[in-house]
């Protein structure tokens, strides 16, 4: 077994390089003596927001960092969960992690589109025009296939035919409201994303 002879003065003069150097790590000197660090931060010059997932009630808090891009326009370039919320403690599922994902997706929809009957194309529509054209259509629907009574002549008062996809980041109050008047109307199948 070897061994490594020092004596009292030899060994504070490498106790106190390796000080140094730890020190110099500690301050973000790291880059002046190793290459390894001289990558630029990933997060540099970036906007900090707290904000919350969108996807289910569990609710986990994100941090989202924006960038200007070369057009002057914030870009979101990186999210992760924020280590100091209760709920989450810093992580996230699978689904949270990929928020950069849906707020950049070339593919995401940004307005409401119509497909006419018989045509191969979508055609960008105001949202006024998308709430009326939903409002019609399902009233057509619920007229044409509303259920007062079943076979037994039993109420139910039933919309089979219609089903409603809400938002499971929705407040109590949001939450209450959707209910009351889709279940008024007679819808049976109302669901939340949280389960896709
Ligand atoms: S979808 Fe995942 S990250 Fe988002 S709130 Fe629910 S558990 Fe949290």
């Amino acid at each position: 077994m070897s061994q490594i002879n020092l004596t009292r003065r030899q060994f504070f003069k490498v106790a106190g390089s390796g000080v140094g150097v730890t020190s110099m790590t500690a301050m973000g000197l790291a880059q002046a003596i190793d290459p390894v660090f001289a990558k630029p931060y990933k997060l540099e010059k970036t906007v900090e927001t707290r904000s919350t997932c969108p996807y289910c009630s569990v609710s986990c808090g994100v941090l989202m960092y924006s960038r200007k891009d070369s057009n002057g326009k914030m870009k979101l370039i990186h999210v992760e969960g924020d280590p100091d919320n209760p709920v989450n403690k810093g992580t996230l599922c699978p689904k949270g992690a990929g928020i950069l994902e849906m707020v950049e997706s070339p593919n995401r929809l940004q307005f409401p589109e119509v497909r006419e009957p018989g045509s191969k194309e979508w055609k960008r529509i105001s949202w006024d025009e998308a709430l009326n054209r939903i409002a019609k259509h399902m009233k057509a629907d619920r007229d044409k296939n509303f259920v007062a009574k079943n076979a037994e002549g039993v109420t139910v008062n039933r919309w089979n035919t219609f089903g409603m996809l809400v938002s499971s980041a929705s407040n109590n109050e949001a939450g209450y409201l959707s209910h009351k008047v889709l279940r008024s109307l007679g819808v049976v199948a109302l669901d939340t994303q949280a389960r896709i």
